[in-house]
């Protein structure tokens, strides 16, 4: 079944272009050029033919696309990608800790862009997949359900601590998560503001996952905002 996408953005030659590109990989693409269009369009969607997905712009004529945020999450489990110029971390860390699945700041390429609308419609259940148990990108493999991880076809040994900050990741896979919802849940919610315990075991999982830890390439850091698991390498 295609995934219905809504596309709020009031640049015309990117809708333009995004709308295009949305529908030749399956999508069914609604488009608005605002807050009230969005809100008009939401409210005439066909339960048969739902919305999945929001592309949310956030510097929009008659607001900012952050309120529009609140009332999705109040309403249930669309996923929300928000695509913005603004790069602030302030900023990316305000929508995802209010709720959005990710964060794409502008401009970016159509392959980023399908790789993290993928990534948030599988979190959010849409997809027709099994939940994420297992993970492979490049020599790094890893089985939640045996909590067995490979590096070069060699087991490496995890502590607890840093197999459950692992699992959090790849169950996230593609997605940045924030350092406060890291913590939240890796160590709970007393130790959100801890952000040397994720800079100390991120250090050690790159040391023992990674070929070169300066250069990650499954363990990705979103610079201030969290990290983020690089998207898995797709079945051939
Ligand atoms: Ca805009």
């Amino acid at each position: 079944m295609s995934h219905g996408v809504l596309l709020l953005e009031d640049d015309r030659v990117l809708r333009t272009s995004l709308r295009e590109a949305l529908a030749i990989e399956g999508y069914r693409v609604h488009t608005a050029a605002s807050l009230a269009d969005a809100r008009a369009q939401l409210r005439s969607i066909r339960p048969e033919e739902p919305i999945d997905l929001v592309l949310l712009d956030l510097g929009l004529p008659d607001g900012d696309g952050q309120t529009l945020l609140d009332e999705l999450r109040k309403q249930g489990h669309v996923a929300v990608l928000v695509i913005s110029a603004r790069e602030a971390e302030g900023q990316k860390i305000r929508v995802l800790d209010g709720g959005a699945d990710d964060y794409l700041v502008k401009p970016f390429g159509i392959g980023e862009l399908l790789a993290r609308m993928r990534a948030a419609l599988r979190h959010r259940g849409h997809a027709t997949e099994p939940p994420v148990l297992a993970y492979q990108h490049g020599a790094l493999n890893i089985d939640l359900k045996t909590r067995r991880v490979r590096h070069h076809g060699l087991e490496v040994h995890l502590t607890p601590t840093e197999f459950a900050l692992l699992a959090r990741l790849v169950r996230q896979a593609g997605q940045v998560v924030t350092h406060r919802h890291l913590l939240a849940d890796v160590w709970g919610a007393e130790h959100v503001d801890q952000t040397h315990y994720l800079r100390l075991y991120m250090g050690q999982l790159r040391a023992k996952l990674e070929d070169d830890s300066a250069e990650p390439r499954h363990l990705l850091t979103e610079t201030g905002v969290g990290y983020r698991m690089a998207e898995p390498d797709t079945d051939t």
